[in-house]
């Protein structure tokens, strides 16, 4: 605990944002806020009864917030379910043994928070009824708050066009299947209890209320995508965002699938059809947009709504590359998720703004790019911004909570290092999760050397083990899924050239 004076860490670099970066300095942290930053003399003879944590060789920089995540719990490659693309990998994922919400989440924010995350917007599925939903959220909010971790909860469902994308088909697609393995896929995704939207709305508007005045959790509405929710939900959502100012997020554009529905005649844009329905705003953040063209974009930037990019999961769900200097270039705001899907599965932030920084400047060589700093702001400021908490996270400004990281700079220096260099530069460059020495969370030391204080990450692992063994196995056989993966691709292939046709 820190004495009456607080603490004072001394680093060879303070990176106050993305932005701006102070050399051989000190942060003084006082109730668990951060305060001023000046040479260590200066702070030490200003706080002399502050606790001095001199800092020979490190950086220190904000928390990291990841925008878009689902805690999955095991990784879905060990439970033997392989990366594809996304319409099939669907299938491939329902019914796969699962373990309680309170494991999975406690796995996930240990792991996230080790990884210097310090908050965290999870899209959940929403459930089964009301009431599993609601202790659902009330038990992921006090394990993230309980360790500190600024969190927005958005549930979800997909309550509408849960075989395949078009409007009405999902009936006409199982036809296309042997009857043993169209029961099941009925069974799995048509007849699968889950809360109504009536419910739904009810749910998040009270436990968004509850939590209006909260400075480090909310609760959003989080329908997963608007092609699987129906206008009317859209709409009243839409009313309680414009009336209580709630915020939503939902995945729109993600894969070319779904993008090449939105030309159907009976099917809309989702972000001409958020437009119209009123949601675009400032209150709503966009997971993915992989595919939306330019006068989408433009919409999103006239409107101020937020895009979360997600590089790793597009990349294994084969959804593509985000146009993300496309969108930095329109002024949108910009953050970065992992869904649950980062590319080693192991949640590293650091190696998710590597694989951003390089996948959307390759993607566009002779453009601008996203620079280290832009990608440093995606996984900082940009994710707080789309939080609706830019005011006390994201950056280590006078005032905001001590959420900070540092970061062990003896691998990253090698035999020798400019001095001239950037340090968002190097850290975007070079980092890893395992050159974190320490995470701090409202002041308080809460990772030291790779380890989650005041907490047995044992019983946790121990607890996935148990539940793993006990939990039911219903997934499709390797031969059934192989079935259902060449059906898709023969339905979306007919229905490509008809669309094509009537273009
Ligand atoms: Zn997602």
């Amino acid at each position: 605990m820190m004495g009456d004076g607080g603490s004072i860490f001394s680093a060879r670099w303070v990176l106050v944002d993305a932005f701006h970066s102070r050399k051989d300095c000190a942060i003084h942290v006082q109730d668990g806020k951060i305060g001023e930053i000046a040479p260590l003399q200066d702070l030490t003879s200003r706080f002399p009864a502050a606790e001095v944590h001199i800092g020979e060789n490190v950086a220190i920089l904000p928390g990291f917030v990841n925008a878009h995540h689902h805690c999955f719990g095991v990784n879905l490659v060990n439970q033997g379910i392989s990366d594809d693309l996304l319409e099939p990998w669907i299938f491939a994922t329902a019914g796969a043994a699962a373990i309680s919400t309170k494991t999975s989440t406690e796995y996930a924010a240990l792991r996230l928070l080790k990884n210097g995350v310090t908050a965290v917007v999870d899209a959940c599925t929403a459930g089964e009824t009301a009431r599993l939903a609601e202790m659902k959220v009330r038990e992921k909010l006090e394990i993230y708050t309980g360790l500190g971790i600024s969190c927005a909860v958005a549930p979800g469902e997909r309550w509408q066009n849960r075989i395949v994308h078009q409007s009405g088909q999902d009936h006409a697609f199982l036809t296309k299947l042997p009857e043993p393995l169209r029961d099941k896929l009925e069974h799995q995704h048509l007849t699968r209890a889950r809360l109504n939207p009536a419910e739904y709305l009810d749910l998040i508007l009270r436990l968004a209320e509850e939590h209006a005045q909260a400075e480090t959790s909310d609760v959003w509405f989080g329908p997963t995508a608007p092609h699987w929710t129906s206008p009317q939900l859209l709409k009243e959502i839409a009313c309680a965002v414009r009336e209580r100012g709630l915020r939503m997020q939902t995945h729109v554009e993600e894969s070319l699938l779904q993008h090449l529905s939105a030309g159907r005649p009976d099917n809309k844009n989702p972000v001409a059809e958020l437009a119209d329905i009123g949601l675009l705003g400032e209150k709503l953040s966009l997971a993915h947009m992989v595919w939306a063209d330019e006068y989408a974009l433009r919409e999103v930037a006239d409107t101020g709504a937020h895009i979360v990019c997600n590089p790793s999961s597009n990349l294994r769900l084969r959804s593509g590359i985000a146009p993300a200097w496309k969108m930095k270039r329109l002024g949108i705001n910009l953050a970065l998720g992992m869904d649950g899907t980062s590319l080693a599965g192991d949640d590293d932030m650091f190696a998710e703004m590597r694989l951003a920084r390089n996948l959307y400047g390759s993607a566009d060589p002779l453009g601008p790019g996203l620079t280290a700093p832009d990608v440093f702001d995606m996984a900082t400021m940009g994710g707080a911004r789309l939080m609706g908490m830019d005011q006390s996270i994201g950056s280590l400004n006078d005032g905001k909570r001590a959420n900070f990281i540092v970061v062990s700079l003896d691998r990253l220096q090698g035999p020798w290092l400019a001095e001239s260099v950037d340090p968002v530069e190097l850290l975007v460059s070079s980092a890893k999760t395992s050159d974190i020495q320490s995470v701090y969370v409202g002041g308080s030391l809460t990772v030291s050397q790779g380890k989650v204080c005041n907490r047995n990450e044992h019983d946790v692992l121990e607890n996935i083990n148990e539940e793993m063994q006990r939990a039911a196995d219903q997934r499709l056989s390797t031969q059934d899924y192989a079935i259902v993966r060449s059906a898709l691709l023969r339905w979306y292939d007919n229905w490509l050239t008809h669309s094509a046709q009537l273009r």
